[in-house]
């Protein structure tokens, strides 16, 4: 249910969702919009005097997330990364879709958005064979003898993700912008979570181990220089 709230600040727009936790948390998408995750027996005149409380943050960040938006969606794609390099793109007229990789540069031939599919396609197969080759490397190194599927998922919500249950890991096609010692941290990560569930103290003990250097490679997977291959690389 979409609600507005006029606060000091500006007017806030937001979604209101319920929820099976006590607790009322804002969330603000990628494109500015705004929804209110709360209980339903909590009276909706609670809600909004906490929303209040944080009217400041959220104006300031929905303006931000629009502008981003906007700039990310009007820009044309120039560059790209792949494994934490930037190539520049070179679009060429042409008859036939054509995608090569010359001298560090990209060169893409014809229509452009055919020709951008085409790209897509070939560093999603160059992103699941370069998973595959890391993480049976990480695998060997880190001596895990079972069995472990590996799935490259078109997400943005997570890097990565480990079923431990159905023994599967699942790496985030965006990886595939991210330098090497970015994408290993993940997959370290992940098989971490073999052997501890969850994020406490002993699972950080385990991933550190294996990974001295986890939390410096971990903050660049994040870097904004990365937004706009990554909406290209996502689509969404
Ligand atoms: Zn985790």
């Amino acid at each position: 249910m979409i609600r507005k709230i006029v606060t000091d600040f500006g007017v806030i727009e937001y979604n209101l969702k319920n929820t099976t936790s006590k607790r009322i948390t804002v969330k603000i998408k990628n494109d500015g919009s705004v929804s209110v995750l709360s209980n339903s027996s909590v009276p909706i005149a609670q809600t909004e005097k906490f929303i209040t409380s944080k009217a400041d943050w959220i104006v300031k960040n929905v303006q931000l997330c629009k502008q981003k938006y906007a700039m990310l969606n009007s820009s044309r794609l120039d560059s790209i990364y792949i494994l934490g390099k930037k190539y520049p793109i070179c679009y060429i007229p042409a008859g036939q879709i054509k995608v090569a990789f010359r001298d560090d540069i990209i060169i893409l031939w014809g229509e452009s958005e055919k020709a951008k599919i085409k790209l897509k396609k070939l560093l999603f197969n160059f992103a699941k064979s370069y998973f595959a080759t890391r993480f049976n490397a990480i695998k060997t190194e880190i001596g895990v003898q079972e069995d472990i599927g590996l799935s490259v998922r078109n997400v943005k919500g997570w890097w990565g993700s480990c079923d431990y249950i159905k023994k599967i890991i699942k790496l985030s096609l965006r990886l595939i912008a991210r330098d090497v010692n970015s994408i290993d941290s993940v997959i370290y990560h992940e098989f971490a979570h073999l052997k501890i569930h969850n994020h406490q103290k002993q699972f950080y003990s385990v991933l550190l181990s294996y990974c001295p250097n986890y939390y410096s490679y971990k903050k660049q997977l994040s870097d904004s220089k990365f937004d706009l291959s990554d909406k290209y690389i996502l689509g969404k």
